[in-house]
């Protein structure tokens, strides 16, 4: 099959050369020169483990390359991708279809022959038709159909998810356009993934409904984190308790500072914003969307108690911005609220990511970036544990401590015990649900 993938974004990039790896022939788009320039040269200009060895692979078999080309890239396509961002348009919630329908419009005049016009990024019930009638008013003699495959894999984990998917979601319209899906999806077929065949609505709100519905059961256990606070129950061993029940299961139960990152706050939104267009209201979702700013915003409370009652003139070392661990994506991190919440109110924060600094120093402004975790903590009056890389997970928490003004620490993440963080020398300690000290 010959794919064109447009948009070389995190999802746009992974799905293409993971395309090439199956065998397929693809060339990703991205009207963005920089990003194309990047990745001829072989660097991908996100971070994802993994993707750069594979990009050079499918590269030099001849089955990947890269152009600004649209025109090029889609001339002779069986399918054509759109993988472009679908960011909360500004004021009202809804998710911005602008890049969507204007690379449909490009792709429509660049068509050639017969081609499935294929929607992988995520986009509310009734866009495909949109798509499908944009493509035809441009080009009304475009010979096509529509599909939307909605994308599940998850930053930091991308390449395994797209290989080793829970399911493939293909939402079409008739046998033509199935018969092209099904041939590019053959080889995880062959592997026993499940390819599930739906209309194309059904496609669109399962990810609009799996999005949710992750971002409700992480609000979930990080509202019963606060209960557990007030009560002297521990979460990480509810948690645990809930999550050996087969009904519940043990992922996206671990408490921590609120989600963040590219999808669910974007993806909740549009799903509210969707009901309300529907006059039939998303409550459980709309619920989730405040308590998890509320959660954000407890976080603050929490280190400001910890800093004594004012952060003010502290020296507060933050370890991890980015939304999760292996990503450089910093997309509605919940560092982006805490960390300009502490140096305007006058902390002097320094950070610490091992991936964050080239998305992050833009995005927060007035902070020290540091790459030792050690040179960091130095005469610091807070360390404060964001995000769970595995480089914060095994520190040497005597050597911190003893080089600390104070050493105390909010761990937001779980990710240490207070018996160890006591025993390190630690003054004072807060986590998510579950006792402290000091
Ligand atoms: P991104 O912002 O990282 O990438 C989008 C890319 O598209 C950019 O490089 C941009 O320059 C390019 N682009 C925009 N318009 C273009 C055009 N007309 N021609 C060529 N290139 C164009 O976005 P992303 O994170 O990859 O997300 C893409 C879509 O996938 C979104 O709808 C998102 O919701 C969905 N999604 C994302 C993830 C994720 O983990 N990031 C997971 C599942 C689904």
């Amino acid at each position: 099959m010959k794919i064109a993938m447009i948009g070389t974004g995190y999802v746009g990039l992974v799905s293409g050369v993971c395309f090439s790896d199956f065998g397929h022939d693809v060339v990703c788009v991205d009207k963005d020169p920089k990003k194309i320039e990047q990745l001829r040269s072989g660097i991908a200009p996100i971070y994802e483990p993994g993707l750069e060895d594979l990009m050079a692979k499918n590269v030099n078999a001849d089955r990947l390359s890269f152009t600004g080309n649209l025109t090029e890239a889609v001339d002779g396509a069986d399918a054509v991708f759109i993988a472009v961002g679908t960011p909360t348009r500004r004021g009202d919630g809804h998710a911005d279809l602008t890049y969507v329908m204007a690379a449909a419009e490009e792709i429509a005049t660049a068509m050639t022959g017969y081609a499935v016009v294929v929607t992988k990024s995520t986009v509310p019930v009734g866009t495909n038709r949109q798509v499908k009638q944009v493509v035809s008013k441009a080009n009304p003699k475009a010979d096509f159909d529509v599909a939307s495959n909605p994308e599940f894999l998850r930053e930091g984990a991308a390449i395994d998810d797209f290989m080793r998917p829970d399911r493939v979601v293909v939402g079409v319209q008739n046998e033509r356009a199935a018969e092209v899906m099904n041939e590019i999806y053959r080889p995880l077929y062959l592997r026993e993934f499940p390819i599930m065949a739906t209309d194309l609505e059904s496609a669109e709100m399962i990810k609009y409904a799996a999005n949710a519905f992750l971002a409700t059961k992480i609000t979930f256990i990080n509202e019963i984190a606060a209960l557990c606070e007030k009560t002297g129950a521990d979460v990480k061993m509810v948690s645990k308790g809930m999550g050996l029940d087969g009904r519940i299961g043990d992922k996206f139960l671990h408490a921590g500072p609120g989600y963040g990152g590219s999808c669910f706050p974007k993806d909740t939104q549009a799903l509210a914003r969707m009901g309300q267009d529907h006059a039939t209201p998303m409550q459980l979702t709309e619920t989730v969307i405040k308590v998890n700013d509320q959660v954000k915003r407890r976080m603050i409370d929490k280190i400001v108690d910890l800093c004594g009652g004012s952060v003010n003139g502290k020296v507060i070392t933050v370890l991890g911005v980015t939304f999760k661990p292996n990503t450089d994506d910093m997309r509605d991190s919940p560092s982006l609220t805490i960390v300009p919440w502490l140096v305007g109110n006058g902390a002097k924060v320094r950070v610490v990511d091992p991936q964050g600094k080239r998305e992050g120093e833009g995005l927060l402004p007035g902070v020290a970036w540091n790459e030792d975790v050690y040179k960091a903590t130095q005469n610091a009056d807070a360390v404060v544990i964001l995000t769970e890389w595995n480089e914060f997970r095994a520190l040497d928490l005597k050597r911190m401590a003893k080089r600390m003004t104070t050493p105390v620490m909010a761990d937001l993440r779980n990710i240490y015990t207070p018996k160890d963080v006591k025993q390190a020398g630690f003054t004072a300690y807060v986590s998510i649900g579950r006792e402290g000290f000091g």
